[in-house]
C-alpha cells in the first residue's frame, strides 16, 4: 500500500476503542483526512503526545483510494502552538477556526490556499496576545474567499460609492449604500462601522489585525453577519458549537 506524506493540522482527535484514536487532519495535499491510529491513546509510550487537536504535524499514512478511514504510519510534530493553549479566549478562537474548516469542507477536498490561511491564523493567535476576535474575523474573511463565496468589501456593489454603506447582500456577498439597499430577504442592514472594520481586516496582514479596536456592539454584529453568511452558503451547516461558545467568552467583560 502506498505511503503518503503531507503536513497537516489536527482538527479533531477522539478516542476509538480501548487503545486507538481517530484523528481528523486537514492536510495540505489531500484536504480533510480521517486517520485511525492503533494504540494511539494517551499514555501509550509509542506516542508521547503530539497528536492533540490543533497541533501542526508532518504526517505519514497508508493511503488507499476511496477508503473513509486511513491507517496511520508515523508523525513528527512541527508546532504545538503553546502560546494560545493557556488562554481561553485565544484557544477557543483557534478551535473555532479548526471547526469551521471541519464543517465547511468535504472529505479529501484539497484546498491549499485555505490550509495556508489556517496556518497563518494559528500562528497569529499564538503570537498576538490581544483581541483574538480580530484574527478570527480576518480568518473568516479569508476562509470564505477560499471556500468560494468571498465578500466584496471595496464599495457599494451597485454604484461604487464608498460612503453611506448601509446593507449587505448575503446572496452576492456585496455591500450596498443606503440608496441602493434592496428590499429582499437576503439583504440585511449593517452599519458603516462594521463595513469599515471588515475592510480594514481584509487589507491588513494577520499580525496587524489586533490593532483594530472594536466595541462589543459592533463585535456582536460582525459575529452575527458571519454566522448568517456561512449558513447561507454552506449547505446543511448549523452554527458550530465553538462559535456559540465564543459569544460567551469574548464580550463578557464589557457587560
Ligand atoms: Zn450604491
Amino acid at each position: 500500500m502506498p505511503i503518503f506524506q503531507t503536513e497537516g493540522i489536527v482538527l479533531q482527535s477522539r478516542n476509538f476503542s480501548e487503545t486507538s484514536k481517530i484523528l481528523v487532519v486537514f492536510t495540505r495535499d489531500k484536504g480533510v483526512v480521517s486517520i485511525l491510529v492503533k494504540g494511539g491513546r494517551k499514555g501509550n509510550k509509542k506516542f508521547p503526545g503530539g497528536l492533540e487537536t490543533l497541533n501542526r504535524i508532518d504526517l505519514q499514512y497508508y493511503h488507499k483510494q476511496a477508503r473513509e478511514l486511513q491507517n496511520f504510519k508515523s508523525f513528527d510534530l512541527i508546532d504545538s502552538f503553546q502560546g494560545f493553549r493557556e488562554n481561553l479566549s485565544r484557544l477557543y478562537t483557534a478551535l473555532s477556526l479548526a471547526e469551521t474548516v471541519l464543517r465547511c469542507t468535504a472529505s479529501e477536498d484539497q484546498n491549499e490556499a485555505l490550509y495556508i490561511s489556517l496556518i497563518a491564523a494559528l500562528e497569529a493567535i499564538d503570537q498576538q496576545e490581544s483581541s483574538p476576535w480580530t484574527i478570527r474575523w480576518k480568518s473568516l474573511l479569508e476562509f470564505c474567499k477560499y471556500l468560494g463565496f468571498g465578500m466584496a468589501l471595496e464599495d457599494c456593489s451597485k454604484c461604487g460609492s464608498k460612503s453611506d454603506i448601509a446593507a449587505f447582500d448575503l446572496q452576492s456577498g456585496g455591500f450596498l449604500c443606503r440608496k441602493h439597499t434592496e428590499n429582499k430577504p437576503s439583504v440585511i442592514n449593517v452599519s458603516g462601522e462594521l463595513w469599515g472594520t471588515l475592510r480594514f481586516l481584509a487589507q491588513c496582514n494577520y499580525s496587524a489585525a489586533p490593532r483594530m479596536n472594536v466595541n462589543s456592539t459592533t463585535g456582536r454584529r460582525i459575529e452575527t453577519l458571519f454566522k448568517q453568511y456561512y449558513l447561507y452558503h454552506i449547505p446543511g451547516l448549523k452554527t458550530p458549537e465553538s462559535w456559540k461558545k465564543l459569544q460567551e467568552i469574548y464580550w463578557v467583560r464589557e457587560e
